[in-house]
């Protein structure tokens, strides 16, 4: 069941049904445009129909398409030496082929006389020759079909490459396709008039859509087989807030959505009411609601939508913006810049975190020690892989050491798993710290050291970890995937994936008494800090903080500022004795209207999902 909230209920009723696809919110917001699908397979091809104002353009990118093909050929031929003329009399062949006019002639007619898209045309030729060579009785004729199947899939190859271009160099806003992107790729479709995305693969917290959120890219994964289901060119509605996607919609469809987008900015310019308020409950007690940011150029947003400072900096993607790692000085400059900016507020930095699903193709590809691991998020990642690179690791230390000058730093170690990796870092940063000494260097000698609690034995052994450390930062996501054995990118388990699963609310339960007992300030910086389901919960589990996307901090708080601490500890206490998900689910489906009925009030309801 879900649990939905009151301000998604403007849902368009008429919808129909054939075109709507189910997908995962990976990340919230409404568009319409047309899509382009990158690493389409020519295969899956679907058909759709054109506007006759559209058609000349589709024709133009067949015969790009095409002679992008004959190029490739050509250049394949002058890469051989002449010894190879059997090679270059096929190769010839092929040249010739690229441009016969059964091929090219009959798919433009097709595109130009029904209205076809050029992959759907160009498929139905490439039948209709296969249709007439099964005639063919002859065996040496009949096999040369597998050289026009070869040039068709060149000139596939070149509709598909196009597409990728498009990806990095789009003059035309559009949403993209594909099986999967990688979080960097995120990154550029947000510098390249990327509307919005949609994948096949990936869950609510993968990085992806972790990425895709915090820079308010709209984005549905997790979508069975889209990049077979919709074609380059065709238009789409993508609706972030439901995970639904519309397949060619109608015009009426059309308005709808953008009367919906409408309200949804109504409903944003009302939050904005709250950024400038006290992060309070009813009766008074302060909770710090910070950010969770990827790269600098967020800081503007952590100030926009007034977060108490960062609550974690996942560092990793100054990493792998260019071919090299970063050095010491340009590290050190990027810190200070958020330090200096956010002071006097609190500015988590995080170690280093790559491996499972996070940039690491990237690594494997650089000098750094990543071998292809059968099993990534149980592998080399995080603070293995550091303590594995300690040099990489001391040169981010000394860099957020130097830094500390300008700010309040929080040093944050991701993935903490024993008691044995914290005492190494902590000695690898004792050795940062006595080099800058000797240099003469300035820095917080009392930085704040905080670890994640990421991992079942960590939550075990909060106690122990709780009397080192000045902070624990609660890492739901990882904690959900490694206690309830469910890959967070995998979306054939998403549907498991249960935030409100009450192993998870003991283990943050645990985590929090085991870091109170020790006067340690207790974060959550996982997902589910900022969803105004799930954070009631939290504050009810006593948590001192909640960190996330700085776009989610006015929602967040407006529900904070209608909560009463009372009524949230006895939430938390109801929860934890639920016996499974849906229970915790059932139980906010009573409580979350009955409290804060303006957020939820008659719109709520359960629904099978
Ligand atoms: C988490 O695991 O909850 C977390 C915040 O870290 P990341 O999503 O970067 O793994
Ligand atoms: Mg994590």
């Amino acid at each position: 069941m879900t649990l939905k909230r009151r301000r998604t209920s403007h849902k368009p009723s008429a919808v129909h049904d054939q075109q709507t696809l189910y997908g995962l919110c990976g990340s919230p917001g409404i568009v319409v445009g047309k899509v382009v699908v990158v690493h389409h397979h020519p295969e899956k091809t679907r058909r759709y129909t054109l506007q006759t104002d559209e058609l000349p353009a589709e024709v133009e990118r067949f015969q790009a398409a095409v002679t992008r093909a004959e190029k490739e050929l050509l250049e394949l031929k002058n890469q051989f030496s002449k010894g190879f003329a059997e090679a270059l009399s096929i190769l010839d062949s092929h040249i010739q082929m690229v441009q016969d006019a059964m091929i090219i002639e009959g798919t433009i007619t097709l595109i130009e006389q029904d209205g076809l898209n050029a992959e759907w045309a160009l498929s139905h030729i490439l039948g209709d020759i296969r249709a007439k060579f099964d005639r063919i009785q002859d065996v040496y004729i009949k096999d040369r079909f597998a050289d026009i199947e070869y040039v068709v899939s060149l000139i596939f190859g070149q509709l598909a490459g196009q597409q990728q271009d498009l990806l990095s160099a789009t003059d035309k806003p559009v949403i993209v396709v594909s099986d999967d992107f990688s979080p960097e790729d995120t990154l550029r479709m947000q510098a390249n008039n990327v509307l919005g995305f949609l994948t096949e693969k990936g869950g609510l917290t993968s990085h992806t859509s972790i990425v895709a959120r915090s820079l308010g890219l709209p984005a549905v994964v997790g979508l069975d087989k889209i990049t077979s289901k919709c074609t380059t060119g065709e238009t789409v509605i993508l609706d972030g807030f439901s995970g639904r996607v519309y397949l060619s919609p109608t015009r009426d469809q059309q308005k709808q959505f953008s009367e919906y987008r409408r309200q949804h900015r109504v409903f944003s310019d009302e939050l904005a009411g709250y950024i400038h308020l006290a992060s309070e409950t009813l009766d008074g007690l302060r909770i710090r609601l910070s950010a969770n940011i990827e790269v600098l150029h967020e800081m503007q947003a952590v100030q926009k939508y007034g977060a108490e400072g960062i609550g974690l900096f996942r560092s990793e993607f100054d990493y792998f913006q260019q071919a090299e790692p970063p050095d010491e000085h340009s590290l050190c400059a990027g810190y200070s810049k958020l330090l200096a900016g956010l002071a006097p507020d609190p500015v988590t930095i995080r170690t280093l975190d790559v491996g499972g699903d996070k940039f690491a193709a990237r690594i494997r590809n650089s000098d750094l020690s990543l071998e292809y691991e059968r099993n990534p998020a149980l592998g080399l990642r995080s603070i293995r892989f550091s303590l594995k690179e300690p040099e990489l690791l001391m040169t981010q230390l000394r860099a957020m050491l130097r830094a500390s000058v300008h700010g309040r730093l929080r040093l944050l170690l991701p993935m903490i798993s024993s008691f044995n990796e914290l005492r190494q870092v902590k000695h690898l940063l004792q050795e940062v710290m006595a080099g800058l000494e000797r240099a003469n260097i300035p820095f917080d000698p009392d930085v704040e050291i905080g670890i994640m609690i990421e991992v079942p034995s960590a939550v075990v052994m909060a106690d122990t970890l709780a009397a080192e450390v000045d902070f624990f930062s609660i890492g739901t996501n990882d904690l959900i995937q490694y206690s309830l054995a469910i890959d967070r990118g995998n979306e054939s388990v998403a549907h498991m994936y249960e935030p409100l699963h009450p192993a998870v609310l003991r283990m943050i339960s645990q985590t929090v008494s085991a870091g109170h007992a020790q006067g340690i300030e207790v974060a959550i910086c996982g997902e589910m800090a900022g969803d105004v389901v799930t954070a009631p919960v939290l504050l009810g589990l006593g948590v001192d903080e909640l960190s996330m996307r700085p776009s989610a901090i006015p929602h967040v708080k407006r529900l904070l500022r209608h909560s009463c601490s009372r009524q949230l500890a006895e939430l938390g206490v109801l929860a934890l004795k639920c016996a499974d998900g849906v229970e915790v689910r059932n139980l906010l489906t009573r409580y979350l209207p009955t409290y804060y009925p303006e957020e939820f009030g008659d719109q709520c309801r359960n629904v099978n999902s």
